[in-house]
C-alpha cells in the first residue's frame, strides 16, 4: 500500500479515491466486483470531481475571474462540490434545488456559505425546474456562471482524465465490465469513452433506477420511464449533452428494494455506509458479474462507484419512520416501535 506525498493545497485532494473489493457482491456475481470509494473525496461525493473539472475549464476559457460566482441547479452534491471547490478559489456560490432532496444536503450546502434556493420539484419542461431557474440567475447574476452539468462535457472529462485511468491503474491494466447509474451520465459516459479507449472488450453497462428512461432508451431506442424511485442523484429522462456517444453495450433495470438490500450487506458485513445510488450501482456490478460468468468470462473483474456517503440520509435511508413511510423495508436494526 503507497502512502503518498503531502498535498500541496486542498483541490489536489479530489479524486484518486480508492478502489475495494466487496466481498458479499463477489460471491453473488461468482466473480470480482469493486467499488470506486468516490465518498472518498473531500465533499464525500463523486461530484466533487465534476465541479471542479468545470471550475477549471471555466477559469482556462476566461469565463470565471477572481471574485466571481459559480450558479448551478442541483439535488445537492455537485453543489456541494462546486462550494467546496469555490472556497478554495475565492469564488461565490449559488445552488438551486428541488426541495425534496436530503434534508442533509441543504444544511451540508448551508454550511458550507453557498447561497441556497429551493424551489418545487417539477418536470424539465417546466420553465421553473431547477435547471432552468439556475440558468436564469446565472444570466442575472453579475460576473456569474452557469455550471450546467447535464450538458456541460466539462463534467464527463472529469472521468476520462481521472476516474477510468484510476480505475485502469488499480486494476493493472484488467477490467472486463464497468457499470453504473446516470445523473447527467458524465461518470458513465466519460469512464465508458475512456476504458473502451483503453480496451475495446471492456463491457459497459448502464444501471437505470426504476423512474427513468435510459434504460428503455439504450434497449429499444425509446425514451420512456416506467414506475419510480426514492434515490437521489440518479434517474436521467433525457440524452443530456454529457450521455451523447456513451458507448452503452448492455443495461440493467435496478428497483430500489434491490438496491436497499445491498445498501444494508454493506453496512452489516463489511462496514460501509453508502447512499442508495451506490446500492443500485452495487446490484448492478452484481447482474453484469452474473452475465459475464454466463458468457465464460469466469474471472471477471467488474468495477462500479459508491457514489457517496450514507450519513447524507441519516434522516432518509437510515430512518425508520421514513422508509416505512415510503413503503420500503425497514433495516432490521433500525428501532423497531
Ligand atoms: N449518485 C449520486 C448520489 C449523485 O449525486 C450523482 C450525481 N447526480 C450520481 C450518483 C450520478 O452521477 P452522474 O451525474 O455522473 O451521472
Amino acid at each position: 500500500m503507497n502512502i503518498t506525498a503531502p498535498h500541496s493545497d486542498t483541490i489536489s485532494l479530489i479524486g484518486n479515491t480508492p478502489l475495494v473489493r466487496l466481498q458479499g457482491p463477489s460471491d453473488a456475481a461468482g466473480c470480482e466486483i469493486y467499488g470506486k470509494c468516490e465518498y472518498a473525496n473531500p465533499g464525500a461525493s463523486v461530484k466533487d470531481r465534476a465541479a471542479l473539472w468545470i471550475i477549471r475549464d471555466a477559469e482556462e476559457r476566461g469565463e470565471l475571474k477572481p471574485g466571481g460566482t459559480v450558479v448551478e441547479g442541483t439535488a445537492g452534491n455537485t453543489g456541494i462540490g462546486i462550494a467546496l471547490v469555490a472556497n478554495a478559489r475565492g469564488y461565490k456560490t449559488i445552488i438551486v434545488m428541488p426541495d425534496n432532496q436530503s434534508q442533509e444536503k441543504m444544511d451540508t450546502l448551508r454550511a458550507l456559505g453557498a447561497e441556497l434556493v429551493l424551489v418545487p420539484p417539477t418536470k424539465f419542461a417546466d420553465c421553473n425546474h431547477f435547471v432552468h431557474t439556475s440558468r436564469r440567475l446565472a444570466e442575472e447574476t453579475e460576473g456569474a456562471i452557469w455550471a450546467n452539468q447535464f450538458d456541460n462535457t466539462a463534467n464527463r472529462k472529469a472521468h476520462i482524465e481521472g476516474t477510468a485511468p484510476e480505475l485502469w491503474e488499480q486494476l493493472e491494466g484488467r477490467i472486463d465490465g464497468f457499470t453504473c447509474a446516470a445523473g447527467t451520465g458524465g461518470t458513465i459516459a466519460g469512464v465508458g469513452m475512456a476504458l473502451k479507449e483503453l480496451d475495446e472488450n471492456v463491457v459497459i453497462a448502464l444501471t437505470d433506477p426504476h423512474g427513468a428512461a435510459l434504460y428503455n432508451y439504450y434497449a429499444n431506442g425509446e425514451l420512456k420511464a416506467e414506475g419510480s424511485s426514492v434515490a437521489e442523484g440518479i434517474g436521467q429522462g433525457r440524452i443530456t449533452g454529457n450521455l451523447e456517444g456513451a458507448p452503452i453495450d448492455t443495461q440493467f433495470r435496478i428497483s430500489d428494494e434491490e438496491g436497499l438490500e445491498w445498501v444494508r450487506r454493506l453496512l452489516r458485513e463489511e462496514g460501509l455506509c453508502l447512499g442508495l445510488s451506490s446500492g443500485i450501482n452495487v446490484a448492478g456490478a452484481v447482474a453484469l458479474g452474473k452475465q459475464l460468468v454466463a458468457d465464460g468470462r469466469k474471472d471477471a473483474r467488474v468495477a462500479t462507484i459508491l457514489c457517496d456517503t450514507g450519513f447524507r440520509y441519516l434522516s432518509s435511508l437510515y430512518n425508520a419512520d421514513w422508509l416505512r413511510s415510503k413503503d420500503l423495508p425497514v433495516f432490521d436494526w433500525l428501532g423497531q416501535d
